[in-house]
């Protein structure tokens, strides 16, 4: 498995990383693995911003995900405090994987990682450093 390891030393730095990523061919999904202020959400801000999709990103708060149209329609999801044994999630998460209308960013996915394709992904890790170090990690599956 390929991996891609940087670090990063400010937010802008972060989002800069995201735009390279956006220039590429994109899978399907993209998991982001990592701690509460590991740069997560940073991240997805920057993939938006390279992709020319005008929303504002945060984390969804009240809802698990939140849907930014454009070209491609980006789907943001954040499993840090869904109910995971609400099989309704489940059943609501497959339907817009099936859609494949769009880009799937995915904060927290090890909280639902049964029902995501494991196939047209790649996964990210985040781990904090000192400060504003940020070590990003890219491997493709
Ligand atoms: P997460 O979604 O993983 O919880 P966020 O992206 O919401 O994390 O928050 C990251 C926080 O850390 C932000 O306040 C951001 O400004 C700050 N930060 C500092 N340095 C970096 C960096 N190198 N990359 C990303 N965020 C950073
Ligand atoms: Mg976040």
């Amino acid at each position: 498995m390929p991996t891609r390891t940087i670090i990063t030393t400010s937010p802008e730095e972060t989002e800069a990383i995201a735009g390279e990523l956006a220039h590429n061919r994109l899978p399907e999904l993209i998991c982001l693995y990592g701690d509460l202020g590991a740069g997560k959400t940073t991240f997805v801000r920057g993939l938006v911003k390279a992709l020319k999709v005008k929303a504002r990103v945060q984390s969804p708060t009240f809802t698990y995900v939140r849907i930014y149209k454009g070209r491609p329609t980006i789907y943001h999801f954040d499993l840090y405090r869904t109910p995971i044994n609400d099989p309704l999630i489940g059943e609501q998460l497959t339907e817009i994987i099936d859609r494949k209308d769009g880009l799937i960013v995915c904060e927290w996915p090890e909280r639902l990682e049964q029902y995501l394709p494991k196939k047209n992904r790649i996964d990210i890790f985040f781990t904090h450093g000192s400060e504003d170090n940020r070590t990003i990690s890219i491997s493709t599956i």
